[in-house]
């Protein structure tokens, strides 16, 4: 059998990693030949994961279809988000918890697509299915995958699954997940040591909604103070790559990973129609957004509704 490569989306984080190391790890178990690797470096968060389990990071590769013939996908499957000659290599498997979009395939494939929180959710129950057992350190880094994509569970995006898969990862791992948990958010969120570009580009996602374009960034940060006092800046950043870019309108959601609030820094497009979208008001120049912490879940539907009426 020919040997096929496992990989998460560009612009890796910490579940696309993670997800194609446990997917590789058991689809050999089941007689594959496959290797995990990555789209781009790890982030902070991820290298302080790979660190924390003594795991090796995944090799980097820019194209697939020098080296082989068949490719699985994980925590992704849109064309954009892959691979850039993903149209020149076989997918053989999908196993994902986003939309689907942007994705065909000439021959048939395994496809598994669940809306829970977390890619490596899904490919726990896919151990637990096959009876296979999960290593230790692979059961770290699944967990910690969980623990980065809900937000240690508090977002509006975890389902019941995710909670059984913490629950069992983290006796596998024999780790108190609360109290890793914040260390490992905290670890991803070095504000000081990025740029003001480097922070609102970081995570940053571009849609088209109402015929606008719009570009919306999150941060994560334990302290809000840290982004504040740089507000300026920032703004200044984002100001020029919207004109650079042509987007009508530049979000950052900045997010308190510890308490689960988010402040909104706003760019472009009039200030009314950002309040409009959230029934809010703007408070000098932020706007105070409690307990909002998903883009795709709190952010992007209720800008969709107010920039297409
Ligand atoms: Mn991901
Ligand atoms: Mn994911």
């Amino acid at each position: 059998m020919s040997k096929e490569l496992v990989f998460g989306h560009q612009s890796p984080d910490t579940d696309a990693i993670v997800a194609a190391k446990a997917y590789s790890y058991l689809q050999n178990q089941l007689g594959y030949d496959t290797e995990a690797v990555a789209l781009g470096e790890p982030n902070a968060e991820t290298a302080f994961v790979l660190n924390y389990f003594s795991e090796p990071t995944p090799r980097i590769i820019k194209t697939a279809s020098n080296e082989v013939d068949k490719v699985m996908l994980v925590d992704h499957n849109e064309f954009q988000q892959s691979v850039s000659d993903i149209k020149d290599v076989t997918i053989t498997h999908v196993v994902d918890h986003h939309r689907i979009s942007n994705f065909e395939t000439q021959a048939p494939l395994f496809y598994r697509a669940e809306p829970v929180g977390c890619c490596s959710t899904i490919i726990t129950k896919m151990f637990a299915e096959n009876k296979i057992d999960i290593p230790v350190q692979l059961a770290g880094l699944m967990l910690s995958a969980i623990i980065s994509d809900t937000l240690l569970l508090k977002s509006p995006t975890t389902t019941e699954d995710d909670k059984i898969a913490v629950k069992n990862l983290s006796e596998i791992a024999d780790i108190d997940y609360q109290k890793y948990g914040i260390e490992m958010l905290k670890a991803g969120t070095n504000v000081a040591a990025k740029s003001d570009q480097e922070l609102i580009d970081g995570d940053a996602k571009s849609f088209t909604l109402g015929g606008k374009s719009i570009r919306i960034d999150q941060i994560n940060v334990v302290e809000f103070g840290d982004i504040q006092k740089r507000k300026d800046d920032i703004k200044k950043a984002m100001e020029a790559e919207a004109k650079d870019k042509g987007y009508d309108l530049f979000l950052v959601l900045v997010t308190n990973v510890l308490d689960s609030n988010s402040k909104l820094i706003s760019v472009g497009e009039p200030e009314s129609a950002v309040e409009k979208a959230f029934s809010k008001k703007f408070n000098g120049d932020t706007m105070d957004l409690p307990g909002v912490v998903s883009r795709k879940k709190q952010v992007v539907p209720p800008l969709t509704k107010a920039l297409e009426n």
